[in-house]
């Protein structure tokens, strides 16, 4: 059963975190909420129904001045006198702040975005605060080395520093997952950071900036400013102040961003979209594949960088793959995030369901729709979007190519091995690719030919915080958890000590 917009409204005030309190939220700087230099503000909405849900300050230039010149007397103050036992100490509090509040935590990341409230809380809120808890362990485990070098009275060795200033600008999809991928290796090297949300995801994040100063950080180490792209971003990205910008979002967005911040060098990671190929040999196991081809493109709504929005289907079973899809496809329940049977939430905004919707008209005309296609039937009042299954495009169809960012996969059949590696790799993107095969060998193999920064073997989207993640080619570069973001967040410094005794 599907609730009314008025039954989804009483539901709603049932639940409602006691965050939403009616009241204005403020930019987070110096661990406090403050108002910004020049008034404005983002109204934040549910996108079941596009009601409101709570408004939000929105920085402008002379705010990130403002959270620059707090960063900044953070980190060469306080901060620089935190040992790093104690930054993980600090992160770890953080992590356990995080599971108390899961509930409340995963609710409004619910309401603000429209996923369902089991993914919310079953996925994302595990994975914030395994994110805070492992880059915790690693703040004392960032040591440089001691080098042999040719003079034997020379005595070298390597510090890894924190860069300094660094942002965080970051998309909707994953609200707090991606704000801990950022701050808490940033962090744990003895970064300061200035997060900025997406615009329409502010309120998890906003009541993270409580925890984070309930667990302890001094003010001025971490800045949340929520704003628009093109004013706070770009205002963030070109800051001679900031150090580093790390980037999560779009393609073109992220190639702004490198432009931006070319101006100061400041370094920059970029983790973008992708067009990710999910490979289905005949041999795959056939309940095993016929799941990962599901929940492969509609985990999240579609809404995911790694989505496995091209299903490449060997030619023997294309047509079984695509007819058992298209059955599992329409029998996913579509409604508000909050109802517990949902499988596929709101798609995050209104503008984002009509980019959407856009490409599924386009799919039409360049192939032809299997199932879905359109706005969910009944729900029309919130940004719900029928899971959608394309067939019979042509090999440079735009729908092929280009990241739709919605629940709506492309399949198409494949000949042999090289026809699957070209095929595979024939998009400008490089994030991530599944195989799905019995055959070993095969398997180890294709994963190699494969230009992608995550491959998954029998499986699809599996995540965790010592896993780097990040993209090639088009998808940018840098890398998100594991050891190797601790690299991201520092920068080394070699020190030559003379140790020959003056005769
Ligand atoms: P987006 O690029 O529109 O926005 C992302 C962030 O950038 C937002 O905070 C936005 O306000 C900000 N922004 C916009 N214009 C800016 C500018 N000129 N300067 C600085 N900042 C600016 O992306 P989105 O629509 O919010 O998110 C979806 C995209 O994110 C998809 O392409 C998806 O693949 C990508 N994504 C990538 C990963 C990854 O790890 N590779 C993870 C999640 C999402």
């Amino acid at each position: 059963m599907t609730l009314t917009p008025a039954q989804n409204q009483a539901q709603k005030s049932l639940q409602k975190p006691a965050f939403l309190d009616g009241t204005v939220k403020g930019l987070f700087i110096d661990n406090e909420f403050v108002e910004p230099r020049e008034h404005a503000l983002i109204d934040a909405l549910d996108p079941a129904d596009n009601s409101l849900l709570a408004q939000v300050h929105a920085a402008g230039p002379a705010d990130v001045d403002r959270a620059v010149a707090s960063a900044r007397a953070a980190l060469e103050g306080p901060w620089s006198r935190v040992s790093a036992a104690e930054r993980g100490r600090l992160l770890w509090r953080l992590a356990d702040l995080v599971e108390e509040h899961a509930d409340e935590l995963a609710l409004l990341e619910t309401l603000n975005n429209g996923k369902p409230l089991r993914l919310a809380r079953g996925d994302d809120l595990p994975e914030t605060a395994n994110v805070f808890r492992y880059f915790a362990g690693f703040a004392t485990k960032n040591g440089g080395q001691t080098i042999d070098v040719a003079d034997v009275d020379a005595h070298v060795y390597t510090l890894h520093e924190p860069i300094g200033v660094t942002a965080g600008i970051i998309p909707w999809n994953y609200p707090l997952a991606l704000a801990a991928w950022k701050l808490a290796p940033a962090l744990a090297a003895g970064n300061v950071m200035i997060l900025k949300p997406a615009e329409q995801t502010p309120l998890s994040i906003l009541r993270l900036a409580e925890l984070v100063r309930e667990a302890g950080f001094p003010p001025g180490v971490v800045s949340i400013l929520n704003g628009y792209g093109h004013v706070a971003g770009e205002a963030i990205t070109q800051h001679p102040g900031i150090d580093k910008v790390a980037f999560t979002g779009e393609m073109s967005t992220g190639q702004r961003v490198a432009v931006a911040a070319s101006g100061t060098l400041k370094r920059v990671t970029l983790e973008l979209g992708g067009k990710s190929p999910n490979v289905v040999f005949a041999d795959a196991d056939p309940e095993q594949l016929r799941a990962g081809a599901l929940w492969g493109i509609f985990y999240n709504m579609g809404q995911d960088c790694s989505a496995g929005s091209r299903l490449l289907v060997e030619a023997s079973i294309y047509d079984d793959v695509v007819a058992n899809l298209v059955e599992d496809a329409a029998a996913l329940k579509v409604g508000p995030g909050i109802e517990a049977d949902t499988d596929i939430g709101a798609l995050v905004s209104a503008g984002h369901t009509e980019r959407v919707l856009g490409y599924l008209e386009l799919a039409a005309h360049e192939g032809s729709v299997q199932a879905g296609g359109g706005r969910a039937a009944g729900l029309e009042h919130g940004n719900f979007v029928a899971p959608t299954v394309i067939t019979g495009t042509p090999e440079d169809a735009r729908v092929v190519h280009e990241e739709i960012f919605g629940p709506a996969v492309v399949v198409l059949p494949f000949r042999d091995e090289d026809d699957l590696v070209a095929q595979a790799n024939g998009t400008a993107f490089g994030l991530a690719a599944g195989i799905w095969t019995r055959d070993v060998g095969r398997a180890h193999q294709v994963a190699r030919r494969l230009r992608a920064g995550t491959v998954w073997v029998n499986t699809y989207g599996d995540a965790d915080a010592a896993v780097p993640f990040g993209g090639t080619r088009m998808s940018g570069y840098g890398r998100d958890k594991g050891a190797y973001a601790m690299a991201e967040y520092s920068q080394v410094k070699a020190v030559w000590v003379n140790t020959a005794r003056p005769a």
